[in-house]
């Protein structure tokens, strides 16, 4: 029987790790490195982006990854779909679970999908009809993302209020569990707790998880305020993969080996095997070679006598 976890770590790395790099990782490498993480324990994946292969040329083997991915059991795996065509491709090659980003940043929106935030959250009510038109038992589940909840770096900060209502209006159009992403790395922990505990409050159980970064050193301060506001789902890149472009050595988003760590070692169980985890960094390595990759605990390795939540000893 497959051991409970107290918290969900939703793995992003292939997704948006991988398409912030600009050099393009090998499919038949992103198949391993998935089955990799999936072996060290992860319960959830996002394995690629359905954007316009133009766009994103890293992203441009989304379907092969997804169909290799949902082979792998007991693994969720999730496909990122900017816009209903590419829901319609990430459908069609079978993605149980899709997630779209809605920007609370007017600005963002605009020069990001060329949307007015109204306007994604119209889509989201489209992408509902969408689904709920397939089969039963075919129908995928829809998450999505409000990005830039905690500060933009275009437009500065970001109303509460309307990051809130954004929430209620998109679990009315149909959204299974909306998020709340710190795009920016602008977020800190007292924020967190205050606008997890509103989500909470407004949507109930449509509350989704935190994708959080690392860019100003928060990150799992932030996880932690979120932890305490009732957020059972955290996203996190192994190695940090993905550093922010604008800021060269910075990371963007929150490490994995040390959000398993922090979760772990506070007595919530992730499911996660660590030194499983830290090995499929070699993936990263084969993939992409040269590439820079962060953690302190992959550097530091496992305390003496470390001991997982569920009682198990560190090998
Ligand atoms: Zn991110």
């Amino acid at each position: 029987m497959e051991e409970e976890v107290d918290v969900l770590v939703s793995e992003v790395g292939p997704r948006d790790g991988l398409q912030s790099i600009k050099r393009v990782m090998p499919t038949e490498v992103k198949h391993r490195w998935i089955k990799a993480l999936a072996a060290a324990g992860l319960r959830e994946i996002e394995v690629g982006s359905f954007v316009s292969p133009k766009l994103l040329p890293q992203m441009a083997d989304a379907e092969a990854v997804v169909c290799e991915a949902i082979k792998i059991p007991r693994l969720k795996v999730l496909a990122l779909v900017p816009n209903l065509k590419g829901a319609e491709r990430a459908i069609a090659a079978g993605a149980p679970k899709l997630t779209l980003p809605v920007s609370a940043s007017r600005e963002h929106s605009l020069k990001n999908i060329n949307m007015t935030p109204e306007q994604a959250i119209a889509q989201v009510a489209q992408l509902r009809a969408l689904c709920d038109s397939l089969p039963a038992g075919q129908r995928p589940g829809i998450e999505v993302g409000i990005s830039t909840a905690f500060g933009c770096t275009l437009e500065g900060p970001v109303s509460e209020d309307w990051v809130i209502e954004m929430a209620v209006m998109l679990a009315n159009n149909g959204a299974d569990s909306i998020g709340l992403s710190d795009t920016t790395g602008y977020a800190n922990p007292a924020q967190v707790r205050r606008l997890f505990t509103r989500l909470f409050a407004e949507i109930g159980d449509k509350a989704g998880g935190a994708h959080l970064h690392n860019t100003r050193g928060q990150g799992l301060a932030n996880v932690v305020a979120a932890l305490e506001a009732g957020v059972t789902t955290f996203d996190a890149s192994q190695g940090g993969l993905g550093g922010c472009p604008y800021a060269p050595g910075a990371t963007g988003n929150i490490v994995t080996e040390d959000l398993v760590f922090l979760l772990e070692s506070m007595g919530l169980r992730t499911g996660v095997d660590l030194d499983k985890l830290i090995a499929a960094r070699s993936l990263i390595a084969e993939g992409l070679p040269g590439e820079p990759i962060y953690g302190f605990v992959p550097d530091a390795g496992l305390p003496n006598g470390f001991v997982y939540a569920g009682g198990r000893a560190a090998a």
